[in-house]
């Protein structure tokens, strides 16, 4: 882990709730894909959001909000603004976490996002696609609503570089055009999977979900050592 002050580069909106924003480190850091870092806002006030970018990027993409307006996100997103706009660094502590891709693995993988838990996802599936792994890859991305699918069309072209990626998003509350996959997110693994016996597991989301996910897929063969969830430290 490196603590290390950042420059804000940019903070743009990739929907009406949910902000990319792109930070450099002040000093070389090192972190593995799926790993998240703390934005410091006090001392004391330190808030976890996932790294987008994959490793040896020189910026931190981070993708920062939620269905909602919740102040989790909405006071490290005015914290960024607020030294943007001054052209002053934030804090960050970079590399945490234990939930990074085990790279070493040849088991097929399934990669389950609900929301901004993307974020998490999305540098793993970049990570899997640099490395041209050659195992089945599934990425399951739910979201309440289509407008929440920022990145969809930059994972139609991740699912179109191999004939073993496939990118499912799962739409909670589908508009009339929808026609994809509804429902849960976790609902839509459980029905194509009969058994989860044979796949490593990436979870991130809401709390909430990824205790369904856990316990779901547990029941459904998945082996506990074989998930991996930041997620689950906290619940
Ligand atoms: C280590 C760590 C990293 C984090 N990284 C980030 C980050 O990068 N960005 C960020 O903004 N926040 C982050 N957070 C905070 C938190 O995880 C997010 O605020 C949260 O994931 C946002 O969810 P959402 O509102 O986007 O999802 P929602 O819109 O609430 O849910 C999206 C989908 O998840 C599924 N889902 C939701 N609730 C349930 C449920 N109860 N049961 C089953 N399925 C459900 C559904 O399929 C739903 O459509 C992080 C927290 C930790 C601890």
């Amino acid at each position: 882990m490196t603590t290390t002050l950042c420059t804000v580069d940019l903070i743009e909106a990739l929907t009406p709730t949910v902000n990319r924003v792109l930070l450099t480190p002040n000093t070389p850091v090192s972190f593995s894909s799926g790993q998240y870092l703390q934005l410091c806002l006090t001392d004391s006030d330190k808030r976890p959001f996932s790294i987008a970018s994959i490793p040896g990027a020189k910026q931190l993409e981070l993708h920062i909000g939620g269905s909602v307006n919740d102040q989790y996100a909405s006071q490290a997103l005015a914290h960024l603004l607020q030294q943007y706009q001054l052209q002053q660094p934030v804090l960050a502590e970079i590399g945490l976490g234990q939930a990074q891709f085990r790279a070493d693995s040849e088991r097929p993988v399934i990669l389950v996002a609900g929301g901004t838990g993307f974020s998490y996802v999305y540098s793993i599936a970049q990570s899997i696609a640099a490395a041209k792994l050659d195992q089945p890859v599934f990425v399951y991305w739910g979201v309440r609503e289509q407008s929440a699918l920022y990145h969809a069309s930059v994972m139609q072209q991740w699912a179109a570089q191999h004939s073993k990626y496939r990118f499912i998003p799962v739409v909670q509350q589908p508009d009339t055009n929808w026609q994809g996959r509804t429902g849960m997110v976790h609902q839509a693994v459980l029905e194509d999977f009969i058994s989860l016996e044979a796949y490593d597991i990436y979870v991130a989301g809401p709390f909430a979900m990824a205790g369904v996910v856990r316990d779901a897929f547990i029941e459904q063969g998945a082996h506990r050592e074989h998930m991996y969830a930041d997620a689950f430290a906290y619940i």
